[in-house]
């Protein structure tokens, strides 16, 4: 009945760990969840109250124009200049999308021919992989490992296939290992698209969502960049806004077009009332994000200590509301002991692809009581 690319998606990894917890809750277990990496905070509310006001003008309620309203392109033009020192045209080099899936998932049909490659991280966000295979392109999987601190090693890619590449994905501050990208990785990369004619997507989710001091470069500060790539931004993470998508894509006008084509041809656009709250995100006050990084490295260090009395192998991230965590032996095992042994939910690396193996992932998404609580439980497991 279905086509072969719904026949041939890999299979739900996590649809056993869902079915363990449930059954776990089903004997009263008060599970704590760090599996899912959505924001448990409310979206500010001067972002809130710019919606509301702009839901009730009836020039918002028509179709969207393909590329955006130029003032929402504006605003993350602007934004850009602020937070990146990156200029941009916000009428060809800016283009809202509906959520940074929706670029990932959609850019793959503007660059790939059937057979063509796609360069996919592995750990990653699945969507590269499923745009790519949607596509009729072909993935290659790009070990993130930890002796390279989880950064793709280019020079191991084999010249043919760098050759038959068309699309490389990156991202950094990345999910899942929460890994941040040097100026001088950017640089390689540049150097490599140039040499084997590849258009590079970045994706820059988590740039905002850092800790410790630790500012995320935007890779099209990289010298070169801009004639080959473009860099995907969400207003998920850094405005707890998930549920509102919204985000865009900036960079070389080239390939904003080429995406922009398949969108017109696809969506209709975001909500322009959601544009309209996307404005007051961006170009609002920004203590919000402040405040919630403050809040997120509390957490994130609450839950070092309970991964150190586990005997586990962790980096304190600098970004991302991910902590990856070393483990031994099998992540799905470990996931499943975990949850069974003390009602806590984490991630196995494997469900980001193979290389995420000898892994699990823990969101920050819980306030630092019930984190505490988790580390209490992990604390009786190790005795
Ligand atoms: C959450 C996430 C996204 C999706 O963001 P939306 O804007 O909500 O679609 C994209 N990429 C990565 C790496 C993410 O973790």
């Amino acid at each position: 009945m279905y086509a072969d690319r719904i026949n041939s998606l890999p299979p739900y990894l996590f649809a056993s760990i869902d079915k363990a917890k449930s059954e776990v809750m089903k004997k009263g277990v008060d599970v704590i969840d760090f599996g899912v990496g959505d924001p448990d905070m409310p979206t500010p509310p001067h972002i809130v109250e710019a919606l509301k006001k702009s839901v009730d003008n009836p020039a918002r309620h028509r179709y969207p124009s393909y590329e955006g309203m130029l003032s929402y392109r504006q605003a993350a033009a602007d934004w850009y200049r602020k937070t990146m020192k990156v200029d941009l045209n916000p009428e060809n080099e800016v283009l809202a999308l509906i959520g940074s899936k929706e670029g990932v998932a959609h850019i793959p049909l503007a660059f790939l021919n059937p057979g063509d490659v796609a360069l996919v991280p592995d750990p990653g966000y699945p969507v590269y992989n499923t745009g790519t295979t949607f596509a009729n392109g072909v993935p290659y999987r790009m070990p993130l490992l930890s002796e390279n601190d989880f950064l793709p090693d280019l020079d191991a890619i084999p010249k043919d296939t760098a050759k038959k590449a068309k699309l490389m994905f990156i991202n950094y501050p990345n999910n899942p290992t929460s890994a941040t990208a040097t100026t001088s990785f950017f640089e390689e990369v540049v150097d490599f698209a140039n040499e084997n004619d590849i258009v590079v997507v970045h994706d820059n989710a988590y740039s905002e969502m850092t800790f410790d001091g630790y500012k995320a470069p935007s890779f099209l500060k990289t010298k070169g960049a801009m004639d080959i790539g473009i860099e995907l931004h969400s207003l998920s993470k850094t405005y707890n806004m998930t549920g509102w998508r919204i985000g865009f894509a900036v960079g070389n006008r080239d390939i904003i077009a080429g995406l922009g084509k398949v969108k017109t041809n696809i969506d209709s656009g975001a909500f322009e009332a959601v544009q309209e709250a996307g404005i007051a995100a961006l170009s609002g006050p920004q203590d919000c994000v402040r405040d919630m990084n403050r809040i997120y490295t509390k957490r994130r260090d609450a839950l070092l200590v309970g991964l150190e009395e586990l005997g586990l192998d962790v980096r304190p991230p600098k970004a991302t509301f991910y902590v990856w965590a070393g483990i031994e032996g099998n992540s799905m095992e470990f996931s499943k002991r975990l949850l069974e042994k003390a009602g806590i939910v984490a991630t196995p690396g494997v469900g980001f692809g193979e290389s995420g193996e000898g892994y699990i992932r823990f969101s920050l998404t819980k306030t630092v009581d019930r984190i505490n609580e988790a580390v209490e439980r992990m604390r009786k497991l190790d005795a």
